[in-house]
C-alpha cells in the first residue's frame, strides 16, 4: 500500500495495530460510506500471457475517505466484517462492477469482470439473490462475471457454500479461487465446489522472480498449472512485476496473468482508455 503515490495510504501504515476506539470511529464512518458516495472501484486488468490481450478485468474497492484520502480494503474491510457492514458494501461493490461491465460490453469490450467476496457473504442466505439483483437490475451478461473466493472462505462456510456457488454457477457466473496455495484447506473442495478459476497467489509469482529461481519454487507453479489444466480450470498468475516472471509463466503454460507490469489498479476512465473505449 506504500507504493501507490502521493494519495498514500501512509496514516494507516500501523492499520494492523489499530486500537479499539481507531476501530470503533472506522465503523461509525464506514456505515455512512456508501450513502455518502465515498466508495470507488478502481480496476485492474488481466491479460491472456500468448497475446498480450486484456481478457478482464478484476474490480478493486477504495474508499475516498474525507479526510484521510484514497484507502486500501486492507484498512477497513476487517472492521467492515466484524460490524456486518460488509454486506452492504459487497452489495454495492456486485452491482457497480456490473453496471461498469454492462457499459465497457456496451462500448464493444466484451471483457470480464472480477469481484470480490467476503467470507462472510458466503454464510448470508440471501447473498444469492444480491448478485441476482444486481444483474438483472444492470442487464450484465452473467457468463462475465466472476466471484473471487479464497479457500478459506469455502471452509468456513461448507454448509452454506455449495449452494449457493451452485445456484449462481448455474446462472453462468464464474467462481475464482483467489489467493490459490495459502489458504488452509486440503484441495478436495477443488472437486466439490464449482470452481471456474485459480489464481496463483503472487508470493508464489514472487518466488520465481530472480534470474535463475530455485527449482522447486517453479515447480510449485507449474504444478499448480498443471492441476488446473487437468481439472479444466482456468489459471491466472497474480502479481507479475516482471518480464522475466512473465517468461517463465509463459513458458509454464500459465493462459492469464496480472499485475503491476501490465498495469496498477486504476479508475473505471483509465481502463476504458487502455481497452479503446468511449467513457462517459
Ligand atoms: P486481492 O484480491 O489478492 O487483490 C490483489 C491485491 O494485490 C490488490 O491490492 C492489488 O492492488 C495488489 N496487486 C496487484 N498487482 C500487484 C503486483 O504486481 N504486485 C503487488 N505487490 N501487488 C499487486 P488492494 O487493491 O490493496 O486490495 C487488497 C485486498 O483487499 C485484495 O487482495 C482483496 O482481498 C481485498 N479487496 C479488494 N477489493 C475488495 C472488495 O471489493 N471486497 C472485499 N471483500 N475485499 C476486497
Ligand atoms: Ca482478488
Ligand atoms: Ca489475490
Ligand atoms: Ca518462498
Amino acid at each position: 500500500a506504500k507504493k501507490s503515490g502521493r494519495n498514500t495510504y501512509a496514516f494507516y501504515d500501523d492499520a494492523l495495530t489499530i486500537n479499539a476506539n481507531h476501530k470503533l470511529r472506522l465503523a461509525v464512518e464506514l456505515r455512512q460510506c456508501v450513502q455518502n458516495n465515498e466508495l470507488a472501484l478502481y480496476y485492474q486488468p488481466q491479460v491472456d500471457l500468448v497475446t498480450g490481450q486484456i481478457i478482464g478485468v478484476e474490480a478493486l474497492l477504495r474508499w475516498h475517505h474525507p479526510e484521510r484520502g484514497l484507502l486500501s480494503p486492507i484498512h477497513f474491510i476487517e472492521v467492515a466484517e466484524e460490524r456486518s457492514i460488509i454486506h452492504d458494501i459487497t452489495r454495492w461493490v456486485v452491482e457497480t462492477g456490473c453496471q461498469q461491465l454492462k457499459a465497457w460490453h456496451d462500448a464493444g469490450a466484451p471483457i470480464s469482470m472480477a469481484v470480490n467476496i467476503s467470507p462472510r457473504n458466503l454464510a448470508d442466505v440471501t447473498f444469492v439473490q444480491v448478485v441476482a439483483e444486481a444483474l438483472d437490475k444492470t442487464g450484465a451478461d452473467p457468463r462475465f462475471l466472476e466471484l473471487e473466493i479464497t479457500e478459506n472462505t469455502l471452509i468456513e462456510n461448507q454448509a452454506n457454500a455449495l449452494r449457493v456457488l451452485e445456484q449462481l454457477r448455474e446462472k453462468g457466473v464464474g467462481i475464482a479461487i483467489d489467493d490459490f496455495g495459502t489458504g488452509y484447506s486440503s484441495m478436495a473442495y477443488l472437486k466439490r465446489y464449482p470452481i471456474s478459476k485459480l489464481k496463483i497467489d503472487r508470493h508464489f509469482i514472487k518466488d520465481i522472480q530472480s534470474q535463475s529461481p530455485d527449482e522447486e519454487e517453479v515447480a510449485i507453479v507449474s504444478a499448480m498449472i498443471a492441476m488446473a489444466d487437468s481439472l479444466g480450470i482456468g489459471v491466472v498468475a497474480e502479481g507479475i512485476e516482471t518480464l522475466h516472471q512473465q517468461a517463465i509463466l509463459h513458458e509454464l503454460g500459465c493462459t492469464f496473468g496480472q499485475g503491476y507490469l501490465y498495469r496498477r489498479p486504476a479508475p473505471a476512465a483509465d481502463i476504458g482508455e487502455l481497452l479503446g473505449v468511449e467513457n462517459d
